[in-house]
């Protein structure tokens, strides 16, 4: 009898760590002005040298065993400088994160971030560019890229020939161009970005990451 209470109490202890992990999981009802403020908060503590590295301990790591619910889809750069779950300051589970040499987008990019949208509700899409981005660079420089960085190059030429002639730096202007192009491209995705976008469930930003102060800048 004794025993059967303490498997009874045991069990109830174990409901309740469970429904307060999946609660604590999910940041369900996350708009996107919230999930904009949570990684803007994330980027000065990294700029600050304050990081608090959240949600990496090993509590996390189970609880997001059994699922994920990330709160933003951030579609950056795989410069090895700008990781996203380093300049925003999250961990496991908080990020759903696509990367590509100038943050482009091809079909298979663009098939993640659906799934991402469409699967976990995720309220934004950061698309982040940043300083001296050696992809944009060598679309700038113009010229036959080796390979396949050709196309990756080809994806940002537009970008380059909006922008050429125009005062300021050549590099940093077709950075910003190339995301807004990328912006444009997400947020006129058919059938499922187009569609959460128009329905209000999604917001498709731009931003900008400096090299030298690490901050990121949100791009109008
Ligand atoms: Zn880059």
């Amino acid at each position: 009898m004794k025993h059967t209470r303490l498997v009874r109490l045991a069990a109830l202890l174990f409901l309740t760590a469970a429904l307060h992990a999946s609660y604590a999981a999910e940041p369900a009802n996350v708009t996107a002005d919230e999930a904009l403020a949570r990684l803007k908060a994330g980027n000065e503590r990294f700029v600050t040298g304050k990081l608090i590295h959240p949600n990496v301990g090993t509590d996390r790591r189970a609880e997001v065993a059994k699922g994920q619910n990330p709160f933003a889809i951030i579609v950056g750069c795989s410069d090895s400088r700008v990781g996203p779950e380093v300049v925003f300051d999250q961990g496991l589970g908080d990020i759903f994160v696509i990367r590509t040499a100038g943050n482009v987008v091809d079909d298979v990019a663009l098939g993640s971030i659906e799934y991402a949208a469409d699967h976990f509700g995720v309220p934004v899409i950061l698309v982040l560019g940043h300083t001296r981005c050696g992809a944009v660079s060598a679309a700038v420089a113009g010229g036959q890229a080796p390979g396949h960085v050709a196309s990756v190059v080809e994806k940002i030429k537009p970008a380059v020939d909006e922008t050429k002639g125009k005062p300021g730096d050549a590099v940093d202007n077709a950075v910003r161009a190339n995301v807004r192009h990328v912006v444009n491209q997400l947020r006129n995705a058919t059938p499922i970005l187009s569609a959460l976008v128009k329905s209000g469930k999604l917001r498709v930003v731009g931003a900008c990451y400096d090299l030298d102060t690490a901050r990121v800048d949100l791009l109008e």
